[in-house]
């Protein structure tokens, strides 16, 4: 390929001299344009830019007379310079002017030629060498730059040491984290650059950079350092060093790649206390509990110490979840969890297991002594009321507590056996304390039977229902039964609703026996209509769960279809806490079973945290009134005015009241003379089975005060 040369030159010989011996060249091909002002050179210059200079009509190099006639001395040569830097310029010059062309020479130019001793033959050679020449440096220094701009780019630090283990390069992202700029590094001691210490220990730790110069070998990261910055801020960082070999394969120095990853520790740390923590209470979980109380036994055992393990269950939380909904539920729980770190010492763990139910590691319990001190101060603590939102709550909890190593030597046993303990607590009432007995053990494998039982005592058909009359206290007569499940246990003989309706709510057997249990109440009181006894309402107590599954309204309208039962025949039994809970969803499903006409009535009422304005909202019928109001209701001013205030609230809201565990004549009288309209109880009749009852029904009919000489 031929280079264009650039002649500035108004010396025409002189001009015509080297065309010619650069035309017919044996060392290369030039295309000489020849220019004979400064200004047409500049002109053409600036058109072969950067961008030209590879293309065929880009100009190789520039030879210029300094002394034109638009342009004297350094000036031009400045100027041409200035135009084209990349481009090699050499000056041709007179033998009076030789200090001129030094002069060109130190402000840039490659070569200056004098006049005088140009000879046509070795001319060519020499510049084609030095057009090679400069092309070569000119590549060299835009590799160089690539290599420049590349290293700036990417997201790592790098820096570079020689030897002796001073700083030769850093890249901008290294500038930022040590700090330094790399003209102020070069030079410097590595240590003074480049500060890294342990992030626990502090201490200072050993320069992956040094270690690779050592070993002549690359070295991974340092784990766990941080690099204290000029100006002492830290940043974790990972790093990784490179040695950097000559030619021969000589180490020369060294070459780190290292990045802060003070963003990804600090995520990775919140992940694992995520992962350990309850999200609700910041109080530890199931895991971290674990590997703390296996910490704690194994020092316990270290120091032959005893340590307690508190299950801790809160008491009828449900009923608070159910009535006042979860929001309220869950500030309960964060109040609890509150209370419970107070009680406590630090060294020992508060952690919540899920629900409402919390574990507690007294490390300190040298003696089952000390446990029973903190438990009695947690019952004290939780006792006082909570208040929540416009609730004023009062909390009380089941605990039981197990101790290492008397009741387990291993976490899950401690806490299994500490749980058995808390469900004795719940069964003994509830709101105490239980140690584990080994005899509870044997109680846990009950309940776990009474579970599978169930399951299986439906298609068994060990389940019968009793009725008990409910009685117009005006006339005497039965008005209505209330159908009572028992279990007829192969084994355990009757077994009473309350042994076996939560269990069957928790496990979920509660739907199919409901419904079995709704069917036979509705053939039941279907028969009896048959049979010609006087009509009555039949009631079945239904629980929340089966209320809140979706196809319960369905289910009631195809029982009534097939048993025949007229549904205002019907009454359902419900809780407080339905009403409660979902009050939205509540009335809907309640207003469509209103729909059907079947009859609604509010079973213990009183119990729960229902008001007044609350009962509006919901087309309720029937007001039960709680048993532990009309039990104490002679002896017991306040249930007195109870009872009174919720016959007259149901005269007022049309609802009618019925009387639940009338047992007494004094109980009956009151009731009486304030006029409640309807009552229940063992006075008047127990839960009897179906043929005992059509036998009390029939005697109604005919002598309606029978029942009241019972
Ligand atoms: P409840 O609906 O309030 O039923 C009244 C309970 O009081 C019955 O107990 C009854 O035997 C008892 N009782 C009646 N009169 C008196 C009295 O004068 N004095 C005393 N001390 N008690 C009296 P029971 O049959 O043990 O039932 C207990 C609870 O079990 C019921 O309370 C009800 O909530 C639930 N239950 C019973 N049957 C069913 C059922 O088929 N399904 C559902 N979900 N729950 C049921
Ligand atoms: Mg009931
Ligand atoms: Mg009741």
């Amino acid at each position: 390929m031929s280079q264009n040369i650039l002649l500035i030159e108004d010396d025409l010989s002189y001009a015509t001299a080297i065309r010619e011996a650069l035309t017919d060249s044996d060392h290369g091909t030039f295309q000489v344009e020849w220019v004979r002002h400064c200004i047409e050179g500049l002109e053409r210059l600036v058109k072969s830019g950067r961008q030209e200079k590879h293309r065929p009509d880009g100009i190789a190099a520039v030879l210029a007379d300094l002394f034109l006639a638009d342009s004297h001395g350094i000036g031009t040569f400045d100027r041409l310079f200035c135009a084209a830097p990349q481009i090699p310029i050499v000056v041709l010059s007179g033998t009076q002017d030789e200090e001129i062309a030094k002069l060109a020479v130190e402000h840039g130019a490659q070569d200056y030629l004098l006049k005088t001793k140009f000879d046509g033959d070795s001319f060519p050679k020499a510049l084609a060498s030095m057009v090679e020449r400069a092309a070569n440096a000119e590549a060299l220094f835009e590799e160089k730059e690539r290599a420049q701009v590349t290293l700036n780019s990417i997201g790592d630090g790098v820096m570079s040491i020689d030897v002796w283990a001073h700083v030769t390069y850093l890249n901008t992202v290294a500038e930022t984290l040590t700090g330094w700029t790399r003209e102020e590094a070069a030079g410097r001691p590595l240590a003074e650059v480049f500060r890294v210490i342990d992030s626990t220990s502090r201490q200072a730790v050993q320069n992956p950079m040094l270690l690779a110069i050592r070993q002549n070998k690359t070295v991974g990261l340092t784990p766990n350092c941080v690099l204290v910055r000029r100006d002492g801020f830290e940043a974790a960082i990972e790093d990784s060093a490179a040695p950097i070999h000559d030619r021969r394969g000589h180490v020369t120095g060294a070459v780190m790649v290292f990045h802060d990853v003070s963003a990804a520790r600090a995520l990775s740390a919140r992940m694992s206390y995520l992962a350990q923590h309850d999200s609700l209470t910041d109080l530890p979980n199931r895991i971290l509990l674990k590997d703390r109380l296996t910490q704690s036994m194994s020092l316990a055992q270290r120091h032959r110490q005893k340590l307690a393990v508190l299950y801790l269950d809160v008491d009828r939380f449900k009923h608070i979840n159910d009535s006042l909904g979860h929001g309220i539920g869950d500030r309960v729980l964060q109040s609890v969890a509150q209370r419970l770190l107070t009680c406590v010492r630090s060294s020992d763990t508060v952690s919540r297991h899920g629900g409402d139910e919390f574990v507690i590691i007294l490390a300190d319990a040298v003696h089952a002594q000390d446990a029973m001190v903190s438990v009695d101060k947690i019952l004290l603590a939780l006792a006082a009321p909570h208040l929540v939102e416009q609730h004023d709550l009062s909390i009380t909890a089941s605990v039981g507590i197990a101790i290492y190593p008397d009741d387990g030597t291993d976490a899950e046993t401690l806490m299994k056996h500490a749980d058995f303990a808390m469900l004795h607590a719940k069964d003994s009432g509830r709101n105490n304390f239980q140690f584990f007995k080994p005899e509870m053990n044997v109680r846990a494998l009950e309940r776990h039977s009474l579970e599978s039982g169930l399951r299986q005592a439906l298609e068994q058909q060990q389940f019968v229902l009793h009725y008990q009359p409910k009685i117009n206290l005006e006339t005497g007569a039965i008005v209505g039964a209330e159908a009572l499940i028992r279990w007829r246990h192969p084994q355990r003989g009757l077994v009473a609703p309350g042994h076996f309706i939560p269990v069957a709510e928790e496990c979920g057997s509660i739907v199919p026996i409901s419904r079995w249990v709704l069917r036979e109440g509705c053939r039941q009181a279907r028969a009896w209509q048959d049979a010609g006894l006087p009509p009555l309402r039949i009631a079945i107590n239904i629980s929340a769960v089966e209320l809140r599954s979706k196809d319960y309204v369905a289910t009631v309208r195809t029982i009534l279809a097939e048993t025949g039962l007229d549904p205002r025949h019907l009454e359902l039994e419900l809780t407080e806490s339905f009403l409660m809970h979902d009050s939205k969803s509540a009335a809907a499903v309640l207003h469509e079973l209103k729909g059907m006409g079947v009859q609604l009535a509010l079973d213990d009422f009183g119990t729960g945290y229902s008001s007044l304005s609350y009962l509006k909202r919901f087309p309720i019928d029937i007001l039960k009134i709680d048993q532990s109001f009309v039990h104490d209701l002679t002896t017991d001013a306040d249930n007195a005015s109870m009872v009174r205030a919720v016959i007259s609230m149901g005269e007022s809201l049309r609802m009618r009241v019925v009387a639940e565990g009338v047992e007494t004549r004094e109980q009956l009288d009151f009731l009486h003379e304030h006029a409640c309209p309807e009552g229940q109880g063992f006075y008047f009749s127990h839960p009897v089975v179906a043929g005992e009852f059509s036998q009390l029904l029939g005697r109604s009919a005919v002598e309606p005060r029978s029942l009241q000489v019972y």
